[in-house]
């Protein structure tokens, strides 16, 4: 038989595992939160990343269509030049400017048009980092609201089993309290069966004294304490 301080005992230890149990819950929701927010951070550093290499694409782009410009502006001008020469000399130095001015040109035009190619990828790459954020963040969203809403209930509960915790405590006597404290503030639980002369919080075999303590009618002012863990152990039939 539970003597009655065992009995309401076990209830206070039935509250308080559900009062540690919501308060671990809650402890983890910000941390669920981080979680999610980690991710829709991480999708949008891949669309800044993807924008920042766009940008600097188009600028060489920009820079190389100058080269370019200036280039060709020199190629009419050598050409205009050769129109007007009359040594056969003069008019051939040009033509070698000109071909090695045509052939600088038609490198750079081959180096435009990889950034072009680049350049799509890029984009392409920026639209797929798009996609993937708008495709998510309404998700990312909810999960957020759910768990910030999770959040809201676990604390009532909390308060409700606060508040039971509270009540159970009341018809306890002040030393089985402090007993009950000093070992819950170590281990939980606090109150476990004998269960074939183990106990059953630490599964070691206690002392024929430990369980015969348990077992004998004292147990109503005495309670049995496992000589391994030092929990309170009563003795289950
Ligand atoms: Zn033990």
């Amino acid at each position: 038989m539970l003597s009655p301080v065992l009995e309401k005992l076990l209830i206070l230890q039935d509250r308080d595992t559900k009062r540690l149990g919501l308060a671990a819950q809650i402890k983890a929701v910000p941390a669920d939160v981080a979680l999610v927010e980690q991710k829709i951070a991480a999708e949008k550093a891949a669309i800044d990343q993807a924008r920042d290499e766009l940008r600097h694409l188009e600028s060489q782009k920009k820079l190389l269509e100058t080269e370019i410009g200036s280039a060709e502006d020199k190629l009419a001008k050598y050409r205009t030049q050769q129109l007007s020469v009359k040594k056969n000399d003069e008019y051939q130095a040009l033509g070698h400017e000109i071909a090695t001015m045509e052939g600088q040109v038609g490198e750079l035009e081959g180096k435009e048009l990889e950034i072009m190619y680049a350049i799509d990828a890029a984009k392409e790459r920026f639209n797929a980092a798009e996609k993937v954020l708008r495709e998510n963040i309404s998700g990312h969203e909810s999960r957020i609201a759910t768990l910030k809403e999770r959040e809201t209930n676990l604390e009532a509960e909390l308060a409700e089993v606060t508040a039971e915790v509270a009540a159970a405590r009341e018809p306890v006597g002040e030393p089985a309290l402090r007993v009950y404290d000093r070992i819950a503030a170590r281990q939980m639980p606090v109150v476990v069966p004998l269960q074939h002369g183990k106990c059953g919080g630490c599964h070691l075999k206690v002392s024929s004294e430990v369980e015969s303590a348990a077992r004998g009618k004292s147990a109503d002012t005495q309670l049995a304490t496992c000589d391994q863990c030092g929990r309170l152990v009563y003795w289950e039939s």
